[in-house]
């Protein structure tokens, strides 16, 4: 196979390149193109031979693609216009503008582009946006298939639901069609992407009902989060940990302020855990479904650090808290559990809470080199 030209949109810190590169098809990135300027600096730092455009999308010309001359569009498009804790904006918001500028050149380029993969967060699959994009690639001639995937269904232990459509443009033969990619009607069918566990990857803002045991975690969150553990086919935190010596706890711990303001806030999970939450880009600024923390101190049960936890005075509560010496993932430990391999790394100067924010908008790089093979097979 010939090396596939791509064009890699809202690049941030190039998940998708990394993408390309962990699936094995043969490709190079053409243009990399970002406005964001933290995000773009780590994209120069770990791939500085690749034309990396500081510009917005809708400011790019016809021309200007059609130079470019691709045959692949990897793009996630941002996402707070659809996300359900947003205002839900869609495409009535200014940050939809560039997508549909997308939308709105495809059918115009000098030769259309053989693939194209599109990620999103959960809200995107009942957008107008997406409505235009169907009936853009409709148009074209593509035929599409679109999926929701967690990591967990390749096995990492990290919810990160969300939406994809991969689309390869129609020869008019059977072959084009999609092989079954996760879990439907027809379960006999072998499923390439394993179907996440009944409510594993649901955002955790969704799950209520029942009593709040001791935590402020009711009992249908703790039997989800104990399924989860005891699903095997998920490898365990510990082994998207940084080896002990090399993290400098200190500047990780969870501040007493935070402790005892959030304690029953905390999404906590140990190293033989086989599940995280999602890590937003807000992680290590709010508490607040941002990403799981993680307890270092193994000797002490959660249980005895809880239970009646209300009850004790500010101190108290403090020195039960600490005996679990809880700490938030480091930045590599987040890019490890998001399948970004260890060639990635930071520009020394961003500062710990810019790496967050640009992981948080990033995706799980194994993930997408999946559905890359899938495409491209
Ligand atoms: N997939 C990327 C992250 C995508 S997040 C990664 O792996 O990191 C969406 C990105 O789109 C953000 O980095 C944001 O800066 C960029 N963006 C938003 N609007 C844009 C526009 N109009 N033109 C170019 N980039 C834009």
């Amino acid at each position: 196979m010939t090396s596939l030209r791509v064009l890699e949109l809202y690049s941030g810190i190039g998940g998708m390149h990394y993408a390309v590169k962990e699936s094995g098809i043969p490709g190079q990135i053409v243009a990399a193109i970002d406005i964001n300027t933290t995000a773009n600096q780590i994209y120069r730092h770990n791939f500085p031979d690749t034309p990396l455009w500081n510009k917005t999308i809708e400011g790019i010309t016809l021309d200007d693609f059609n130079k470019l001359s691709f045959d692949m569009i990897l793009m996630s498009p941002p996402c707070q216009p659809f996300t359900r804790i947003g205002l839900q904006g869609d495409i009535a918001d200014l940050r939809t503008k560039s997508f549909l500028y997308i939308l709105d050149l495809l059918p115009r380029l000098n030769r259309l582009p053989r693939f194209i993969l599109l990620e999103n967060v959960k809200g995107f699959e009942s957008s107008s946006a997406r409505e235009h994009l169907v009936k853009t690639l409709k148009e074209c001639g593509y035929t599409f298939q679109e999926i929701m995937v967690s990591p967990t269904s390749v096995g990492i232990p990290n919810s990160r639901l969300r939406y994809f459509l991969i689309a390869k443009i129609s020869t008019g033969k059977v072959l084009d069609a999609f092989p079954r990619l996760a879990e439907s009607d027809s379960p006999e069918q072998p499923t390439l992407l394993r179907p996440p566990h009944p409510g594993s990857c649901q955002p955790e803002e969704e799950m209520q009902g029942g009593h709040f045991l001791y935590k402020l975690e009711t009992q249908m969150d703790a039997q989800r989060k104990e399924n989860q553990n005891n699903d095997l086919s998920i490898r365990q935190i510990q082994d998207f940990l940084e080896p002990q010596m090399e993290v400098n706890m200190e500047h990780y711990l969870l501040p007493s302020k935070i402790l005892l303001r959030y304690a029953l806030l905390l999404d906590i999970v140990r190293p033989t855990c086989r599940r995280s939450v999602c890590f937003t880009k807000g992680y290590g600024r709010y508490v607040e479904g941002t990403g799981s923390v993680l307890q270092c101190c193994m000797e002490t049960e959660m249980e005895s650090v809880f239970r009646g936890l209300d009850q004790c005075s500010g101190q108290e509560k403090l020195q039960r808290l600490l005996k679990l010496k809880l700490r938030y993932f480091t930045p590599r430990e987040v890019a490890n559990l998001m399948g970004f391999p260890q060639s990635f790394s930071f520009p020394e100067q961003i500062p710990t809470k810019q790496r967050y924010r640009v992981l948080g908008n990033s995706l799980n790089v194994v993930v997408v080199a999946k559905l890359l093979q899938l495409l491209v097979s």
